[in-house]
């Protein structure tokens, strides 16, 4: 019989991507589906980045380029994290790859033996256990709790039993699917606890520039030289330049990793595509006018949600989301009286409701949905309206 190897034998699609595309499915058959299951802008990329990449086509770059990315490009990359990250970074120590997720993917492969642990602070985006286990590791659920507002309690991990083998952990701020932003403080306590048992750190900050009430995001590495020295900054232009579909993010580390990472992208994909490439360094050099605006239509949607979820008390919580464009929503008082779960409910909200959620579990949170408020207001009111009606049957 033909067999598959095993590291696919239990490989499943992004569930997430899945139900997109169920509900992309559902609207072709002609139903009036809103999806607030895929964490993407809903606007299009701004009009000075895409004049760059077709400039750039017209201008022959449509050739192979260097395996980690333009150098010119590197170097933008690493000026702009410079500049607004607040910790130095030389061009040799980044790499451009095929989105963060394949920046998360590439540097896996580079730090994980089979049999290796990687600690995931839970709930967690969906991809990261799939991710490990590709390389043959498994995932450690360290709990991330409501009363907390989802942040990360170290004090709650140093009782745990973690066996030796572990090699880092993946942090996530801010944060998907809770829209949580860690403080510096909360940074310190990980990094030092992390630091003291010898992990490497990947710090996926992909949603960095979508924060609300003031906060600013803070980058791991810069917290200091040794904390940098042991950390791999994951981040890109897909969230906050509206790039979701060009593919490309980056790796921020040392050089040694940097040049591993870069074998890696050179022996799998080549490189990220070349015009794609010329897009990002326009996107690397503008201003923050574009981004601000979006953010700020994100928070009136923010806001515009909470005083909806806020009607029906009696039935859904939530902590306020203060980064990334999601609410994790608690809904075990709904799904008691429902008599139904997570996986369940959202099923039914996306076949009769025609509304896309993401159960909770795909999160490793059971009794939660995740909404995504990345959508146009007039939408937002339409779902919530069909998940009112819902409550109310
Ligand atoms: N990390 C997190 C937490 C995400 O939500 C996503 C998806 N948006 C990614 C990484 C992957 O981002 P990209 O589209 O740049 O690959
Ligand atoms: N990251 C996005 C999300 O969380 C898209 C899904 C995916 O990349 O798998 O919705």
């Amino acid at each position: 019989m033909l067999r598959f190897s095993q590291r696919c034998e239990s490989l499943k699609s992004s569930s997430i991507m899945e139900i997109s595309a169920k509900a992309a499915e559902l609207k072709l058959q002609g139903f009036d589906v809103i999806s607030l299951a895929a964490g993407e802008p809903d606007f299009n990329t701004p009009i000075e980045i895409q004049n760059a990449a077709t400039k750039a086509m017209a201008d022959g770059i449509t050739k192979y380029t260097p395996a980690p990315g333009f150098l010119t490009l590197r170097q933008a990359v690493a000026d702009h994290v410079t500049r607004e990250n607040d910790f130095p970074v030389e061009p040799s120590e980044v790499v451009i790859t095929c989105g963060a997720k394949h920046a998360l993917y590439t540097a896996i492969q580079c730090l994980v033996n089979p049999g290796e642990a990687v600690l995931v602070p839970t709930p967690a985006w969906v991809s990261y256990g799939a991710i490990v286990e590709l390389a043959g590791g498994y995932i450690i659920p360290l709990p991330l709790l409501e009363e907390d507002g989802f942040r990360p309690n170290v004090e709650r991990w140093k009782g745990m039993a973690l066996p030796s083998n572990v090699r880092g952990i993946i942090l996530n701020s801010p944060n998907n699917p809770t829209g949580a932003v860690y403080s510096r403080d909360d940074l310190m306590k990980l990094v030092s606890w992390a630091l003291s048992r010898d992990l490497w750190i990947i710090s996926d900050e992909i949603y960095e520039k979508i924060t609300y009430d003031q906060l600013r995001h803070v980058s791991v590495a810069s917290l200091g030289p040794e904390v940098k020295g042991r950390t791999v900054t994951v981040s890109g232009f897909s969230k906050s330049h509206c790039m979701t579909g060009w593919r490309l993010g980056w790796t921020i580390t040392e050089k040694d990793l940097a040049q591993k990472i870069s074998a890696f992208t050179s022996q799998s994909i080549s490189h990220v595509t070349s015009f794609a490439q010329m897009g990002a360094l326009t996107a690397a050099r503008m201003g923050h006018g574009v981004v601000d605006k979006m953010v700020s239509e994100f928070d009136a949607r923010r806001q515009y949600v909470a005083s909806r979820l806020d009607k029906w008390s009696g039935d859904v919580a939530y902590t306020m989301p203060h980064g990334a464009f999601y609410f994790f929503v608690n809904c075990s008082k709904l799904l008691s009286r429902k008599g139904v779960n997570d996986v369940q409910m959202c099923r039914d909200l996306l076949a009769n409701q025609h509304i896309g959620l993401v159960p909770g579990a795909s999160f490793g949170s059971s009794g939660y949905v995740r909404l995504s408020y990345a959508t146009s207001m007039e939408n937002l009111h339409r779902a919530l309206d069909r998940f009112e009606d819902y409550l109310r049957t």
